[in-house]
């Protein structure tokens, strides 16, 4: 064992997914990238804070679409020695009744200054631990319920654990960032107990834990709250002596990982003012507030603009709200810029062997996790009128992206289907499904598209990042009003909506992402090409100097980290 020294962090942040590097492939999809851009701003900011995740060592998966269109699932090996620095620190948690040991890996988010914000990643993968046990970190959202009871014991009791391990005994707050992080809290009131030398848990101690920890929801989706049968959660921690705490444990028959962390939380929040509102209408026994998501500037604006950024507003990476005066960058030389990245978006893809995108083409791109709410279909529902809009007002290129969870048929369907639509399109539309959609494809698209397009059914989207990573970009957005757009929308000035009177029709919104393409967006790009222009400018004057990791952090530590 290496000598440890001991180790103080103002907050600890708790993630199943932390996006830390495009070469570590250890999340799936906005989750994983909002906790790299927080922990990314956290550095920046010099924020004394600490990550904590889970190794992945099979990252989620790397998709491939066969000819026809379906996905293939092959793991994403990585190396995580040449990546991560073992620390020689150890944790041991109970699982199913069998000790298991716990290694830490570390990774350090540096910021341009040198502040390191270190990020621990968990691994069971040791020798002496049972060979199922060795597998307990290999895939993200992989295997059955068991296994993500077992991953959840790992992250969030072993985290904890491992903190303590690593010398970090003065941890002012513990952030959970979703509920795959909730038992941590059962560590939590253990210590206090044991600090008392107690042998079980007390109301003053759920009062005092309640203190410390602060939970953030990211979905309205019901499959997105992970909830476990009691007979199962016996079999792998034994803690039945707690369910007559309803302070802390609260349904029959079921442990539902989003109470668990909303009742030892004295903040709890959502990621866009109406998810907040909508959380609380599901959840309404809890205060539960809103903070809306942002990215982090510098990691999502593409060189091009960085450049641009740099000439008009020097320390615009040190003060994201000073974007603000893009309004004084010339629009020809956002639109040179934005050709710039849309140039580097069609000779990256040209060389993964998609050929015969033109730069002149008007391109949209949409990419997202393949599932029915995203409604990926909705701009297909009337291949007709996209016909007729694309021979008129000009030709159309079309960029999709998106893996669809291993277990989520329909959502692999969806892909199959878009795929093979190209088949039937006239020659004014291309359309291209592009494979593995991940941070660095995301970084393509984002900054080089000239629309970015969003279709959930809503009210299901808490907020969506990746229309404000075009933004930094100009990119504006053509989108269902809910999540963040209800905030960023402006219409004509920022972007367009895709709205109808009856909230979420499939014919109607259909109908009205048809007319905003064709009596709009089109006429603007390719005949008012200066006005495009202007929208363009907005984006990242209105949306870029808000909608940014910088502004987020500073949000959680008004209202939620130092109260
Ligand atoms: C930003 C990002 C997402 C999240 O985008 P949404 O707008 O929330 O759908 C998902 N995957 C990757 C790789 C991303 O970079």
């Amino acid at each position: 064992m290496h000598k440890i020294q001991s180790a103080q962090a103002d907050v600890a942040y708790f993630s199943m997914e932390i996006a830390v590097e495009p070469a570590i492939p250890t999340y799936s999809g906005g989750l994983g990238i909002l906790a790299g851009d927080f922990l990314r701003s956290a550095a920046d900011q010099e924020i004394s804070m600490v990550g904590v995740t889970l190794l992945h060592r099979r990252g989620y998966f790397r998709q491939r679409l066969d000819d026809d269109g379906r996905q293939i699932e092959e793991p994403e090996n990585w190396n995580v020695l040449a990546h991560l620095e073992d620390t020689h620190q150890y944790a041991h948690v109970d699982i199913r009744g069998h000790p298991v040991t716990l290694a830490a890996w570390k990774y350090e988010i540096e910021s341009r200054n040198h502040f390191k914000v270190p990020v621990y990643f968990l691994d069971t993968l040791l020798p002496h631990n049972e060979p199922w046990t060795q597998t307990l970190t290999d895939n993200l959202y992989g295997g059955d319920s068991l296994y993500r009871l077992c991953q959840e014991v790992v992250l969030g009791i072993g985290g904890v654990r491992m903190l303590r391990s690593l010398g970090y005994r003065d941890i002012g707050r513990f952030h959970m960032n979703e509920g795959h992080s909730s038992l941590l809290v059962l560590e939590l009131l253990d210590e206090q107990a044991r600090a008392a030398s107690r042998g079980s848990v007390t109301h003053e101690d759920v009062e005092q834990i309640r203190r410390q920890c602060i939970f953030t929801t990211h979905t309205s989706v019901e499959s997105g709250h992970d909830k476990f049968p009691l007979e199962m959660v016996d079999a792998v921690i034994n803690r039945s002596e707690l369910y007559s705490m309803k302070e802390i444990f609260c349904c029959e028959g079921l442990l539902n990982m989003t109470f668990l962390g909303f009742n030892l939380s004295h903040f709890i929040n959502g990621v866009a003012k109406r998810h907040g509102e909508i959380s609380h209408q599901i959840f309404p026994r809890y205060p539960i507030e809103s903070i809306t998501n942002g990215v982090h500037a510098h990691t999502w604006t593409a060189a091009p603009f960085q450049e641009l950024f740099d000439q008009f507003i020097p320390g615009w990476r040190e003060d994201n709200f000073s974007l603000r005066s893009a309004l004084k960058i010339p629009t020809r030389l956002i639109w040179k810029a934005h050709q710039q990245a849309k140039l580097a978006l069609i000779k990256t893809l040209r060389y993964r062997g998609k050929v015969g995108l033109n730069e002149d083409v008007f391109t949209i791109g949409f990419a997202r996790r393949a599932t029915a709410y995203k409604r990926a279909h909705l701009l297909f529902q009337d291949l007709g009128r996209l016909q007729a809009i694309a021979s008129e007002q000009g030709s159309l290129q079309l960029l999709f992206a998106g893996k669809a969870h291993p277990q989520d048929w329909a959502g692999k369907e969806i892909i199959q289907n878009i795929f093979q639509l190209n088949e039937k399109l006239p020659s004014e539309i291309h359309l291209v499904y592009l494979e593995n959609y991940d941070f660095d494809l995301a970084k393509l698209l984002t900054s080089g598209v000239d629309l970015w397009l969003n279709t959930p059914q809503p009210p299901l989207e808490a907020s969506g990042t990746s229309g404000m990573k075009a933004a930094f970009n100009g990119v504006p957005s053509l989108s269902v009003l809910d999540g963040w757009w209800l905030e960023g929308h402006i219409e004509g000035i920022t972007g367009w909506a895709i709205a109808s009177e009856n909230e979420g029709d499939v014919k109607k919104d259909a109908h009205s992402l048809y007319r905003q393409l064709q009596e709009n967006i089109l006429p603007l790009f390719y005949f008012q090409r200066e006005q495009y222009a202007e929208i363009m400018r907005h984006c990242i004057a209105l949306n870029g100097s808000f909608f940014n990791s910088q502004r987020m952090l500073q949000q959680y530590i008004a209202k939620a980290y130092y109260q």
